[in-house]
Parts: C-alpha cells; sequence; structure tokens
C-alpha cells in the first residue's frame, strides 16, 4: 500500500496501440504531444521546429497535411524525425493515402468526414498497409450539423456520439489501431465529454483543451482541463493547445504531467515568490536558472528560496538547494544536508555545475530507461 495515498492516481484501463514506436495507452508513460505550424511543404523548417521540440522532450509530433506539396514533403521530415510524425487530415481523403504511404505513424482524419464507405475503406487498407494508426479528433467547434441540429448546441453527449458515429465506421472495416479525442475550448464540456467517453470506449485518450488562448491563460485552462482529467484518471497522451510555440506547448504538457506526478523530466524547481526578507534576487535567479537548465532531461529537483524562513525545509526535501543569507552569502543544500556557502556573484553558475554534476551522476546509476518501462 502506498505511503502516501493522497497522491495516488487509479488510471483508467484502456487498449494499448502503437504509434510507430511509441506505445500509447494501456500501462504506457502518458505521452506528450505537439504540433508544428511551419508550413510542412517547407521540410527545412519542420524538421527544425521537430528538433527544438524533441530538445525538450516530445513523445509525439503532428503536422498539418492541407495538400499534395505536404505530403510530398512527408517522407523527408518522417526520416529526419526521431519522434513518430502523425498526418493531420481535414476531408481530403487522398492526403491520408499519401501520409500513410510516406511514413507517417498515425493518421489524425475523422471517417466520417471523408465522403463513402469505400474512401474509408482506402484510408483503412493504406493504414494498415503502412502500419499508421488512426486519430479520431473530434471537436466542439466542428461538430457534425446533424448533431448539432438533435442537441441544439455542442455537449457532451454530442461530442461523445460524434466519436462513436467515428469509431463505428473504422470497427466496421475491421480496424482497431485509433485513440480518439473530444476536445472543446470550454473545458467544462470538455471534462464532461471525456468523462463519458472514457466510460463509453476502451481504446486511448488524447487529451486536449483545444484552442485554449495565449500562454498564460492557455496554460492554465489546460492545466485545469487536462490536470483534472489526468487527476481522474483519465488519459494516455496529451496535448497542450496554445498560441504560443510547440516547445512550450511541450514544456507546459510535461509541467502538467510532473505536477501529478505522472511522468518526470528535467528540473522540477521549488522557488518562493520572494519578499522583503530575500537574501538574493529570487525572481531573476530562477528565471536565469530555468533557462540555462533547460537541456537538463534528468528529473532531479532544486529549492530556491529567498531566506531561512522556508528554505531549510524545502532544502530536505529536493536534490539541491540554496536558501539565501546575508552578506550576499548564501547556503547551498546537497541532498537536503547544509554542505557549503556560495557567494551571490558566483551563484548562478555554481548551481548549474551542481545540477549538472548531478544529472549525470544520477544518469551514470540508472541504464538508460526506455519510454515504455519509465
Ligand atoms: S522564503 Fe523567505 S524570501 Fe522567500 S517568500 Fe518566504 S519569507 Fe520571503
Amino acid at each position: 500500500m502506498s505511503l502516501r495515498p493522497w497522491r495516488d492516481i487509479a488510471r483508467r484501463q484502456s487498449r494499448q496501440i502503437m504509434v510507430g514506436n511509441v506505445p500509447v495507452g494501456g500501462d504506457a508513460p502518458v505521452t506528450v504531444q505537439t504540433m508544428t505550424n511551419t508550413p510542412t511543404s517547407d521540410p527545412g523548417a519542420t524538421i527544425d521546429q521537430i528538433r527544438r521540440c524533441e530538445d525538450v522532450g516530445v513523445d509525439i509530433i503532428r503536422v498539418s497535411c492541407p495538400d499534395v506539396e505536404s505530403t510530398a514533403a512527408l517522407g523527408q521530415i518522417v526520416r529526419a524525425a526521431k519522434v513518430p510524425i502523425v498526418a493531420d487530415i481535414h476531408f481530403h481523403y487522398k492526403r491520408a493515402l499519401e501520409a500513410a504511404d510516406a511514413g507517417a505513424a498515425c493518421l489524425r482524419i475523422n471517417p466520417g468526414n471523408i465522403g463513402s464507405s469505400a474512401r474509408v475503406a482506402e484510408v483503412v487498407r493504406a493504414a494498415k498497409a503502412n502500419g499508421c494508426a488512426i486519430r479520431i479528433g473530434v471537436n466542439g467547434g466542428s461538430l457534425e450539423k446533424d448533431l448539432l441540429e438533435k442537441y441544439g448546441e455542442p455537449c457532451p453527449e454530442a461530442l461523445v456520439e460524434s466519436a462513436l458515429d467515428h469509431i463505428k465506421l473504422l470497427q466496421d472495416h475491421d480496424f482497431h489501431e485509433y485513440k480518439v479525442a473530444v476536445k472543446a475550448s470550454d473545458h467544462f464540456l470538455a471534462v464532461a465529454a471525456y468523462q463519458q467517453l472514457a466510460d463509453a470506449v476502451d481504446c486511448p485518450l488524447h487529451l486536449g483543451i483545444t484552442e485554449a488562448g495565449g500562454f498564460v491563460g492557455g496554460t492554465v485552462k489546460s492545466a485545469i482541463g487536462i490536470g483534472s482529467l489526468l487527476w481522474f484518471g483519465i488519459g494516455d497522451t496529451i496535448r497542450v493547445s496554445l498560441s504560443a510555440e510547440p516547445e512550450d506547448e511541450v514544456r507546459v504538457g510535461y509541467e502538467i504531467l510532473k505536477t501529478l506526478g505522472i511522468r518526470t523530466r528535467g528540473v522540477r524547481v521549488v522557488s518562493c515568490p520572494s519578499c522583503a526578507r530575500q537574501g538574493f534576487d529570487v525572481i531573476r535567479t530562477v528565471q536565469t536558472l530555468e533557462e540555462r537548465l533547460k537541456h537538463i532531461s534528468t528529473p532531479l529537483s532544486l529549492s530556491i528560496l529567498g531566506c531561512v524562513v522556508n528554505g531549510p525545509g524545502e532544502a530536505r526535501e529536493t536534490d539541491i538547494g540554496i536558501t539565501g543569507g546575508g552578506n550576499g552569502k548564501h547556503m547551498v543544500y546537497l541532498s537536503g544536508v547544509t554542505d557549503h556557502h556560495v557567494q551571490d556573484e558566483s551563484m548562478i553558475d555554481h548551481i548549474v555545475k551542481l545540477v549538472e554534476a548531478k544529472a549525470a551522476e544520477i544518469e551514470a546509476e540508472t541504464t538508460d530507461t526506455p519510454i515504455a518501462a519509465e
């Protein structure tokens, strides 16, 4: 039994599928996704953006394929990317066929939107032939007309019915490697829809609060919406949807997972808001350190507290701690124990070195852990 039961999250058991070499659902780690915003027809710019997202730990990346120029560039992008690529298709089923042939690991397509059953059969054939998964993406902003007429407005029941209709089309063609999203920009609506869907299906669920907004507002909204669902145990893969750079979406995704104790990556910073008691400029120090420690992927914790009021207590719970003292001289804690002092002017470089050394030490102690076993 857990010593801290108030931290435990009982995860909904979904069926596992593969997106390329990344397992989604079942007991696989909750994966973090984002989407590029460069023209996919410009493979150089798209690969550069994918690289920046890989540097911050993205697991799966989606690219839009609105035209044949995009699917023509997809092969080069797939070969350059270290993570599986999802091709985002709307309406044009031929783009789905081209994307599958180009090596996409997953097609984001709603089978009910591409026309006849014969077209669905063609897409399913291409997906099966190329080992592609399919992601059904229901969105409150583009619900089918008949469902809007039936329900009067986007509501959880309408989103779920739409998802079930799309799922049925895939099942009718004996295709089961799918995951589903029922996104809405209204987080109350999205959360209710995902809760209903989780009871109705056994496939993995892709979580997102769509069009969540700018960096600050969208982060808060996503943390509440996606975070609530994950806390309920619902969700196998997430995409934070911000009017911000894709790598920022990845960082926010990880912060949500880290905050819920679902996954760990990089430096978890514990820091105070600062006040008149601070022995150094806490806000500037945290901002600088977050930037300079972005390259660390090893999970470890760092506390940065302005004074002894809460500094020693937080330092006891973290790998490395710093607590502001008088006269520009601050206490450094290692593994929760007071260790040495550092002067103001050399503090940031010193902490960066300590964190890098600790990360190397942890890495040396642990073998490379594949995502499936994280
Ligand atoms: S730890 Fe010290 S400096 Fe930071 S907010 Fe608390 S009292 Fe203020």
